[in-house]
């Protein structure tokens, strides 16, 4: 796919997310300047050295996006040889993540948020998510946990504030909500919900 190709595609998916989340603050920044595209070659050395994602060559191959450099002008890498649209819609809820809430959330929480909101804009259902051979189903665990905190929480209109917005309210009543005081009260509440 030609560059100008995969622009167009993603510009289609920011409609989406903006579609499905009136609250996703839209970016001046033009997508051309947004995206990095990284050849199979070059992906390995990339995520290490210009995303400073540390991973070994194996991780590497099958990582298919990474969103990076949030202190500045964040980036989105895709590996072009290795990725779905899915891929894309997911990096890109990460570049429309907000501040506070990557910084008030662990890791698995972030990640099982932006599959969750990912899933609605594919419209995927309770279908897996899968790479690009139709195999695995991507971030399964974390999207369950986020299914179960919404369960026993019914924090979802939280959600969409906290991520986009960084609400400090939004964030702090999803901290207090039933089933959230830790990760392990979310993996609890994976336990008795899944
Ligand atoms: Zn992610």
């Amino acid at each position: 796919m030609s560059k100008k190709k995969f622009l167009s595609c993603a510009e289609e998916f920011v409609g989406e997310i903006h579609a499905a989340f009136p609250l996703a603050v839209k970016c001046d920044e033009p997508l051309m300047n947004v995206f990095h595209l990284v050849e199979e070659s070059r992906w390995f050395y990339y995520l290490n050295h210009v995303a400073k994602f540390r991973v070994d060559v194996n991780t590497a191959a099958q990582t298919e996006g990474i969103t990076h450099s949030y202190g500045s002008a964040a980036k989105i890498g895709i590996n072009t040889a290795f990725h779905t649209p899915g891929t894309v819609v997911h990096e890109l809820l990460h570049y429309h993540s907000h501040y506070h809430f990557r910084a008030n959330f662990s890791a698995v929480l972030n990640e099982g948020v932006t599959e969750f909101f990912t899933r609605k804009v594919m419209k995927l259902g309770s279908g897996a998510r899968t790479n690009m051979m139709g195999e695995g189903d991507i971030y399964a665990k974390e999207y369950a946990m986020i299914k179960a905190l919404l369960v026993n929480g019914c924090v979802v209109d939280r959600l969409s504030p906290a991520y986009f917005l960084g609400d400090l309210t939004a964030i702090n009543e999803i901290k207090n909500a039933p089933s959230f005081c830790t990760n392990e009260g979310v993996e609890n509440a994976v336990i008795v919900h899944a």
